[in-house]
């Protein structure tokens, strides 16, 4: 049976007793409605720790004023019932004043550089709300491992960023991205979608498994890379709102000629959904 907590003293309570009994946690932080993707990082979070403590809040901190806070889907029972299946020792999931009495912290957590790049030319405090959150998550838990998924590439850089700046002394660990077998990465977003628009946005994974091929046949002239990744999606009738090839840490450009590993990142709207894609290229 899955423990469902809605105040952070509950959790903390929880987490206190698993630590008494020598046991080790895991953080799995999530805005829920879990699909195959989420159930990945659980099972790798399992793998990790006797005990597992999956979030679902979504944090109104990281949607811009613009963005889908209010109809950002939400399936609590649903998604319990996906945890228990799993056997997922705990839920926590805290309700907006739970998270943020009074209003929004006014502490905020930012990695500066990064959080600008990519998403973040569009969304320009969207990783402020993230990284403030999962601190939150971070210090409410303590656990000795979080997983996060590399669908979030950005997301998850940044994270690892500021546990290394701030010395959380957390291990974090990234699940590779989960697909549909169309090659759509899962996402919560995906409801978003009409039956016209699932078709066109198959052309995200199309374009990035393009250039995966060509690099492992020798290309690795960035700009060459990245324009055949565009002409897929332009072929496809979408218009991205960027395609980058970075490197994997510190999500500044790759070099011309790439001479180690690169992330060739992509955002672009489908329908009512922006969508975010990725593959990393040259990982041993
Ligand atoms: P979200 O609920 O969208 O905030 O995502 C919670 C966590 O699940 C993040 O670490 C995401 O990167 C991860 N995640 C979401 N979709 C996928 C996917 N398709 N594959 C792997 N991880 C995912």
């Amino acid at each position: 049976m899955t423990l469902v907590f809605h105040s952070i003293a509950e959790v903390q309570q929880w987490v206190g007793e698993a630590r008494n009994q020598g046991g080790t946690v895991a953080l799995v932080p999530t805005m829920g409605s879990l699909h195959e993707g989420h159930l990945a990082l659980v099972r790798e979070a399992q793998q990790r720790a006797s005990h597992v403590v999956v979030s679902i809040f979504v944090n109104p901190l990281q949607f811009g004023p613009a963005e889908d806070l209010k109809n950002y889907p939400r399936d609590l029972s649903g998604d319990v019932a996906r945890l228990s299946h799993l056997g997922t020792s705990a839920v926590f999931a805290p309700g907006v004043e739970e998270m943020y009495p009074g209003g929004p912290s006014a502490t905020r957590v930012t990695v500066e550089g990064m959080s600008g790049v990519l998403c973040g030319r569009t969304r320009p405090t969207h990783f402020q709300g993230v990284t403030t959150v999962v601190a939150k998550l971070f210090h409410i838990v303590r656990p000795d491992v979080a997983v996060f998924g590399e669908k979030d590439w950005q997301q998850l850089a940044i994270i690892r960023r500021m546990v290394r700046d701030l010395n959380f002394g957390i291990d974090i660990v990234g699940v590779p991205i989960v697909r549909e077998s169309s090659g759509l990465a899962r996402s919560s977003r995906n409801q978003y979608l009409t039956a016209e628009d699932r078709s066109r946005a198959q052309a995200l994974s199309r374009a990035l498994e393009g250039a995966r091929v060509a690099y492992l046949e020798g290309e690795r002239r960035r700009e060459v890379l990245r324009s055949c990744v565009l002409q897929t999606l332009r072929d496809a009738g979408l218009n991205p709102e960027y395609v980058e090839v970075v490197e994997p840490e510190t999500l500044e450009q790759s070099p011309e000629a790439l001479r180690g590993p690169a992330v060739i990142a992509l955002a672009v709207r489908v329908g009512a959904a922006r969508l975010i894609d990725n593959v990393i290229l040259g990982r041993s």
